[in-house]
C-alpha cells in the first residue's frame, strides 16, 4: 500500500464554464487555466502520480506544450491512469478537499464521484468528495479561486 497527495489551485474566470471533477456546473464562474481548469482532476492526477512516484502532471502534460492548451482533464486522468497501470498499480480509494467559498460541494459530490469511479477503476465507497469553505479568509476567501488536495492509495495491481 502506498499513498499519494496532490495539490491544485486555480484562479476563477467568469469567462469560463465552471468544470469540476469532470462535470460542468452551469450558474458558477469558471476556472482560469492552460486546460480546462478542472482542479479536482488535477489534484487526483498529482495525488496518484505521486503514490507511484511516477512524476507530476507537469512532467506528463507540460504547458509549454500547445497539444494540452484546452485539454479535457478527464483526458488527462485517463492517460495518468494509464501510466500508474503501466507501472503496475491500481487506485484502492481517493479522497478529495475542495476549499472554496463556491460552488458548494455537497449538492454536486456525488455526480463527481459517479463521473470519476470508472476511469479510477473503483466503486462509490471508495471515493471521497468534499467541500470546506475557507471562512473569508485570504485569497479564497475572498472568491478570487479555489484549490484542492487529493490524497490517493494505490497498491500492486494484482496478477
Ligand atoms: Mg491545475
Amino acid at each position: 500500500m502506498r499513498v499519494g497527495i496532490g495539490y491544485d489551485s486555480h484562479r476563477f474566470d467568469d469567462g469560463r464554464p465552471l468544470i469540476l471533477g469532470g462535470l460542468e456546473h452551469p450558474g458558477e464562474p469558471g476556472l482560469a487555466g492552460h486546460s480546462d481548469g478542472d482542479a479536482i482532476c488535477h489534484a487526483i492526477i498529482d495525488a496518484i502520480l505521486g503514490a507511484g512516484a511516477l512524476g507530476d502532471i507537469g512532467t506528463l502534460f507540460p504547458d509549454t506544450d500547445p497539444a494540452n492548451e484546452g485539454a479535457d482533464s478527464i483526458d488527462m486522468l485517463v492517460e495518468a491512469m494509464r501510466v500508474l497501470r503501466t507501472a503496475g498499480y491500481r487506485v484502492v480509494n481517493v479522497d478529495v478537499t475542495v476549499i472554496g467559498e463556491r460552488p458548494r460541494i455537497a449538492p454536486i459530490s456525488a455526480a463527481i464521484v459517479d463521473r470519476l469511479a470508472p476511469i479510477l477503476g473503483l466503486v462509490q465507497r471508495d471515493i471521497s468528495i468534499k467541500g470546506k469553505t475557507n471562512e473569508g479568509m485570504g485569497w479564497i476567501g475572498r472568491a478570487e479561486g479555489l484549490a484542492v488536495l487529493a490524497v490517493a492509495g494505490i497498491d500492486d495491481e494484482p496478477g
